[in-house]
């Protein structure tokens, strides 16, 4: 996580901070709305016009109040969000922070909501107890969705977290209407992966996004295919899973040691 800009590394650390305070040592040990109260934040199911979740601020504390029609892992991601923007002090002076769905998926612009995303999926999934789950011999979803379920977490929070965990070169990706969104990657890997790409023929996510079914395991594709390739290696393993719903793909690519 080092490459990481200074404001995102402090969001993770003031998580990581409450992690320390509580003595969290399991999966089990983060109930968020406890962590919230006994951090001055009261958090109630209740609908929130044009938003998902928001934060009110008052003389005796705050009040977070999330949709009650969301699933229960975005519940978390909610509560942990609107702690973020508390504990991160994005509301001095405001009378209310109101978070969109949109906000909420926010990874890579340089906005407070991808600090209070950065403090969320640091809460959610610490460092301290997914750093040895990712640890793997092989790169693909399988340990992602272990870890995402034990945690309740979404795939592309513990995607993201894996891949900056991982000691293996290799990066996730996030592709919408056929071209990269975003993307990022563990300290060891080294080529270029260009936001605003469109997709090529040859890399899974472009068969998706033509109406083909997707692999269900890992595939061996062209690496020049996802980059202009200055590595050895010809091939690179990709694993991708599409949503119909979001017309978006998670992608891991790996570079498979020799
Ligand atoms: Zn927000």
């Amino acid at each position: 996580m080092n490459d990481l800009p200074i404001k995102l590394t402090l969001a993770g650390n003031a998580a990581s901070k409450i992690i320390d305070k509580y003595g969290i040592t399991s999966s089990e040990h983060i109930r968020l709305r406890d962590i919230a109260f006994r951090e001055g934040a009261f958090v109630i199911e209740e609908p929130v016009a044009r938003a998902t979740a928001s934060l009110v601020k008052s003389k005796n504390g705050a009040t977070i109040r999330i949709s009650p029609f969301d699933r229960p892992e975005r519940k978390r991601f909610s509560i942990a969000h609107e702690l973020g923007h508390l504990k991160l002090n994005h509301v001095e002076g405001k009378l209310q922070k109101a978070c969109t769905e949109k906000d909420m998926r926010s990874w890579y612009k340089k906005s407070i909501e991808t600090e209070a995303n950065y403090f969320a999926s640091e809460l959610i999934l610490p460092t301290t107890l997914i750093g040895r789950m990712c640890d793997v011999e092989e790169v693909d979803f399988e340990p992602v969705k272990k870890i995402a379920k034990k945690f309740r977490a979404s795939l592309t929070a513990t995607a993201m977290k894996f891949v900056q965990l991982n000691s293996e070169k290799c990066a996730f990706i996030y592709s919408e209407a056929g071209k990269i969104l975003w993307s990022c990657k563990s300290a060891d890997w080294k080529p270029f992966i260009q936001s605003g790409k469109i997709l090529e023929s040859g890399t899974e996510v472009y068969n998706f996004f033509k109406g083909k079914e997707l692999y269900k395991e890992p595939i061996e594709v062209e690496a020049n295919s996802w980059f202009n390739s200055d590595i050895d290696d010809e091939y690179i393993v990709e694993h991708s899973i599409g949503s119909h719903e979001f017309e978006s793909v998670l992608t891991l690519l790996w570079i498979r040691p020799e």
